[in-house]
């Protein structure tokens, strides 16, 4: 088996590691197993941006494209300090299997550029957006390669990034991206479309467990687009809300956070840590802090060999990709903590992502309450799907998960032949 050292990181050896594990497990062909181990293309550019300051800064940033057996690519972009080419290949493989699991027409993609967003002015993070679509614009189209949001970005680059492709096409093209502002061709409910997938993922999972998830004691790490929204709604259907952080400290209440205030605290502050309604916390200490539920919704790999058996939560619900390494994975698993993988957990994002798209390509938009709906029947019908597969086999939900997702792939490949 071929390894490349240039995609080499944390992260791409635990998605290689799991994608090597399913494959034994499926008995997968070795010529397909071989296939997916690399990603179909990958670009790396430099973007250089003229500063506030007058000087210029050269940026680097990727687009990969995992697989495109199944129909055209997707995935997020990503703006973070972290992001390296490794990196984002990992991320690409892991939505490959992400939307086959789901049953969508699309094959994995992942996009990112190493800066820190926060440190940028409106301005930069506008050149930066614009200039960095222009070096891929090769790689993305509404029938190639559909960018959305991921860490660090919003709506505001998904509008950037469309209108620097349509500028480029001469006309308007709202298919190129997912996760745009509404009045752009964005979808009703696509803002919250994670969060909420979460939510509905954990309904189900308390249902095949037998629990009630009303009343359970939560966590989650990270407050932005994924975390907040699951943060709310959890809160709004009777959770308790006991620890959230963000990059600069967390804070921690075992009586229950008050989510309005806290989210009006950080419109002011601009961060979790300083709320006063709580203790406070840091990133490591509320990953073990005592909870029935543990939503990591901020960054890969928090969860790992050294804090595994430390972990209370008998739910770990995986909002953010890649948040649990392979050792930790094996710890939880000989706990009896039943973990809700990235792929299914996280994948109300691109299931709405996915219904933008038809939107746009037909230009005829749904109510919200049809896409919440729409949104609520994917989410329960793959959970109780993994759920079969995973007790019929024996093994955990990442790997039933993995299972379902792989397998669809690898049939497409079988299926499509190998060119020429
Ligand atoms: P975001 O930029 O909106 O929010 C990220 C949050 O994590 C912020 O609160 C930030 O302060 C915090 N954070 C950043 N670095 C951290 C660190 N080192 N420790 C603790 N907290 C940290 O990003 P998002 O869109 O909410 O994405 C969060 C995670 O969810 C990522 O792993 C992303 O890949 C995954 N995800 C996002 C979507 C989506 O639709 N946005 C879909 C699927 C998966």
């Amino acid at each position: 088996m071929n390894d490349s050292p240039e995609f080499d990181s944390e992260l791409h050896r635990t998605a290689l590691a799991q994608l090597d594990r399913v494959a034994t497990k499926l008995a997968l062909d070795s010529d397909i197993h071989e296939r997916l181990r690399f990603p179909r293309r990958a670009l790396v550019v430099s973007v250089p941006i003229r500063m506030d300051r007058g000087d210029t800064e050269v940026f680097i940033g990727y687009r990969v494209h995992h697989n495109t057996a199944l129909g055209p690519t997707k995935g997020g972009l990503r703006y973070d300090l972290g992001v390296n080419l490794g990196e984002v290949t990992a991320l690409a493989m892991l939505m490959s299997w992400k939307c086959a699991l789901m049953g969508l027409p699309y094959g994995g993609a992942k996009g990112g550029v190493r800066c820190n967003p926060r440190e940028l002015s409106p301005r930069e993070l506008e050149h930066l957006t614009r200039r960095y679509t222009t070096e891929i614009i090769h790689m993305i189209g509404p029938d190639l390669d559909i960018p959305a949001p991921d860490l660090g970005t919003d709506e505001q680059t998904m509008a950037w990034m469309m209108d620097t492709y349509s500028m480029t096409q001469g006309k308007s093209v709202p298919g190129v991206v997912t996760g745009k502002p509404i009045i752009v061709g964005g979808s009703a409910g696509r803002r919250e479309a994670t969060g909420r997938g979460i939510v509905f993922v954990l309904y189900q999972a308390a249902k095949s467990l037998g629990q009630e998830l009303r009343g359970k004691k939560i966590v989650v790490q990270g407050f932005g687009n994924v975390g907040s929204v699951a943060a709310r709604l959890l809160w709004n259907d009777g959770c308790t809300i006991a620890g959230i952080s963000d990059v600069k400290g967390g804070v921690w209440n075992p009586g229950g956070i008050d989510i309005r205030q806290l989210q009006e605290h950080v419109a002011q502050a601009g961060t979790v840590a300083g709320f006063p309604g709580g203790e406070p916390v840091s990133n490591e200490q509320i990953l073990e802090q005592p909870c029935d539920v543990l939503i990591p919704a901020a960054v890969d790999s928090v969860i790992h060999g050294r804090n595994a058996d430390r972990i209370k939560a008998s739910i770990i619900a995986e909002g953010a990709n890649g948040p649990t390494t392979p050792e930790a994975d094996a710890i939880l698993r000989d706990r009896g903590v039943t973990v809700i993988p990235d792929i299914l957990c996280n994948a109300g994002g691109v299931v709405v992502s996915y219904f933008e798209w038809v939107q746009g390509l037909q230009y005829y938009f749904w109510k919200e309450s049809e896409i919440i709906a729409r949104l609520q029947e994917i989410m329960a019908r793959s959970f109780t799907s993994v759920w079969r597969t995973a007790q019929k086999s024996g093994v955990d939900l990442r790997t039933g998960a993995l299972m379902e997702g792989i397998s669809r792939v690898a049939d497409a490949h079988v299926s499509r032949g190998l060119y020429p």
